[in-house]
């Protein structure tokens, strides 16, 4: 089997989302974890997606990091490239997503490309090219004041054009979009026929997804959030070219489970004070005592073997807590004694053979992950939108379910229990 489909993602919860995505619409789907090396196999999968750390990271080591990626998985037979991005497309006005999106589109010789960040369900829609964040537009939404992408524009084709050297981008509109993929492609022509290469795409509904990603059959090259995932693979199963039957099994691991969180997001905070208050076992991890020595990551993993059913080990504070951890320890400390302790954690936990990990936390995922060695994950089925368990490709697979800061309901922790493969 080859990668018929090939994804670069600029960080790793955002590869997650879309191979969940594309499992769930029918392809075997693969994730590869970091910038993989010419001559590393490729896996055995219809898609294959490649979880980058480019969003914020320079352009040329973005550009770089992602033409690598992309050559590799053509090497291999890949047909397709999907450059996937943030659903509210943060960038600069260097970059990174224009300059990424060019230097792919030179690798993949395409003449034409899309750019659509929508994803209805998690309420970011595209109208007339300006992107809203549920009700309201994309520059009076929070991203206003994001850290290192503060989002000042709703206009995504004004946002763009600076990114891409001051090219033309045009608008595939709703009426295009709504009419269907056929209206679709007649309007890319019409653009194409201007001499525009790139265009953003309207789009208000899963259906709008679906037709654009009807629309966007053999083309070389597409750039999307995770949404546009919906729609690719009907165009390979049409074709008769994938399985078929259900993509997103895993192989039955037996074993324990270990929960762990290094997230302080609202959600996160809300789903440990859910798992607690349910009664199952939960250990607050206090950062200042780990900073003093007093507690250990040996002391938590003897506490958790010590605990009848799945214990759940968590950093996770709220907003004011976390401040003041902060202000004693200093940010990046504090951050990398919670990664280290629970990544400690997760190493003796594998050692003394668990064989599932469910993780809260981008960042924590990235560092529980490499701490376990982990490269390639199998992508099995979904516990919450954006939230798949994985299994390692490994004769003795682990399984893991790596789960974003704002991700899943309060009863995440749970619903990751119950679904577990
Ligand atoms: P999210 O997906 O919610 O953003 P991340 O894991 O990406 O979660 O980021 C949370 C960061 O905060 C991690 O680097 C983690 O180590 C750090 N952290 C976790 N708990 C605390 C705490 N109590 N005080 C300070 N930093 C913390």
């Amino acid at each position: 089997m080859k990668p018929l489909l090939g994804a670069v993602a600029d960080d790793f919860t955002g590869a997650t989302d879309l191979a969940n995505m594309l499992a769930r619409a029918g392809m075997r789907t693969v994730l590869a974890l970091g910038k993989p090396a010419a001559g590393d196999p490729v896996p055995q999968a219809e898609a294959v997606v490649v979880a980058l750390k480019s969003r914020t990271a320079p352009v040329t080591e973005a550009v770089d990091d992602s033409v690598a990626s992309w050559r590799w998985l053509a090497a291999a037979g890949a047909e397709q490239c999907y450059f996937k991005y943030c659903s509210t497309f943060d960038s600069t006005h260097e970059g990174n997503i224009g300059p990424v999106a060019a230097a792919l589109m030179d690798e993949t010789v395409a003449d034409f490309t899309v750019y659509c960040p929508a994803f209805p369900e998690a309420g970011r829609t595209i109208y007339q090219g300006h992107l809203f964040v549920f009700a309201q537009p994309l520059d009076e939404s929070p991203l206003k004041d994001h850290p290192l992408t503060p989002m000042t524009d709703a206009n995504l084709a004004r946002w763009l054009s600076p990114q891409l050297g001051g090219a033309e981008v045009g608008l595939i509109g709703f009426p295009d979009v709504e009419a269907g993929a056929a209206a679709i492609q007649a309007r890319m022509a019409a653009l194409k026929a201007k001499g525009v290469r790139h265009a953003v795409v309207d789009a208000l509904t899963d259906g709008h997804l679906a037709a654009l990603g009807e629309a966007c059959e053999g083309m070389p090259f597409v750039t999307a959030g995770s949404g546009l995932g919906l729609g690719l693979p009907g165009n390979f199963a049409r074709a008769g070219r994938l399985v078929g039957g259900q993509a997103d099994q895993l192989p039955e691991i037996a074993g324990e489970t270990v929960l762990l969180s290094g997230s302080c997001s609202a959600a996160t905070n809300a789903q440990v004070a859910r798992w607690e208050a349910d009664g199952r076992p939960t250990l607050r991890l206090d950062p200042i005592a780990l900073a003093e020595g007093s507690f250990t990551a040996a002391t938590a993993w003897e506490w958790m073997q010590a605990q009848n059913s799945p214990a759940l080990v968590a950093a996770t504070q709220p907003p004011e807590k976390v401040r003041e951890t902060q202000a004693k320890l200093g940010t990046e400390q504090a951050a990398d004694l919670v990664e280290a302790t629970l990544s400690a954690i997760a190493i003796m936990a594998r050692d003394a053979g668990v064989q599932r990990f469910i993780v809260a936390g981008g960042e924590t995922s990235g560092a529980v992950t490499s701490a376990l060695g982990v490269q390639r994950l199998s992508v099995g089925p979904q516990i919450a939108p954006g939230v798949p368990w994985c299994a390692t490709l490994d004769a003795q697979p682990i399984a893991l379910a790596l789960k974003s800061g704002n991700f899943g309901a309060e009863s995440f922790f749970a619903d990751a229990l119950e679904t577990a493969p």
